[in-house]
C-alpha cells in the first residue's frame, strides 16, 4: 500500500525488474507483480487524505488477518505485508495509533516497534533465509514516504541477486494468492 516510498523519478526494484530477463523465469516475475500492483488501483487501499478515517494504515487493523495480510500483531504495534513490496516478503511495523513522526512513539510503542521489527527479520530468515535486510523509515513526503501521515518501517529481505521464495511456492498462481501463502508462513513462523 506504500506505493511510493522512493524518490520522484526513481524506479523501484519492481520496475527495474520489469525491465530485466531472469534466466529460466523472465516472464513469470512480470506476471507476478503486474496483476497484483492492479489490485488497489480501482479500490479501498489508496490514501485519499490525511483524515485518520481514511488513512489505509489505520483500517488494516479492522480486517481480518488474512483480508489485511496482517502477520502479528502487538499490543501497541502489528506487522503487515506490504501490498507494494521492493522484494517478497516485504513487511511493515506499524502503530496502531495514527502518528506521522518517529518521536512520536511513546516509550513503550517504541519498544515493541523494536521487539516487532527483530521478529520480523527472525522469522523472515526462518521462512526465507535472506541474505540481508533494508530496515528504513522514509519521514515526510520529502523524505519520500508514500503515506506520511502514519509511520511505517519497512522490513525489506534482500538475497544475493534477489532471488526469491515466492516462485517456489507457485509461479502460475495469481499473486495475490501468493500473498496469502506468504501471509500464513510468516504468521505461522512468527515467534510466540
Ligand atoms: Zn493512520
Amino acid at each position: 500500500m506504500s506505493e511510493g516510498d522512493r524518490p520522484a523519478g526513481a524506479r523501484s526494484p519492481v520496475e527495474e525488474w520489469d525491465r530485466q530477463d531472469y534466466a529460466g523465469v523472465p516472464d513469470a516475475f512480470q506476471r507476478l507483480w503486474t496483476p497484483h500492483r492492479m489490485v488497489y488501483i480501482g479500490g479501498g487501499g489508496k490514501p485519499a487524505s490525511d483524515a485518520e478515517h481514511h488513512c489505509p494504515f489505520c483500517d488494516v487493523p479492522k480486517r481480518s488477518d488474512a483480508d489485511g495480510l496482517i502477520v502479528a500483531r502487538g499490543e501497541l504495534v502489528f506487522a503487515v505485508l506490504n501490498l507494494y513490496p521492493y522484494n517478497p516478503g516485504h513487511l511493515m511495523v506499524l502503530p496502531y495509533r495514527h502518528i506521522a513522526d518517529y518521536t512520536d512513539l511513546t516509550g513503550a510503542e517504541a519498544a515493541e516497534f523494536v521487539r516487532f521489527t527483530q521478529q520480523a527479520m527472525a522469522t523472515l530468515r526462518v521462512v526465507a533465509d535472506p541474505g540481508g535486510f533494508n530496515l528504513g523509515i522514509n519521514q515526510g513526503a520529502v523524505g519520500g514516504a508514500g503515506i506520511a501521515a502514519h509511520l511505517h518501517q519497512h522490513v525489506v529481505p534482500r538475497w544475493g541477486g534477489d532471488m526469491n521464495f515466492m516462485p517456489v511456492i507457485g509461479q502460475t498462481r495469481v499473486l495475490p494468492q501468493l500473498l496469502a501463502d506468504a501471509r500464513r508462513m510468516l504468521a505461522d513462523a512468527w515467534p510466540g
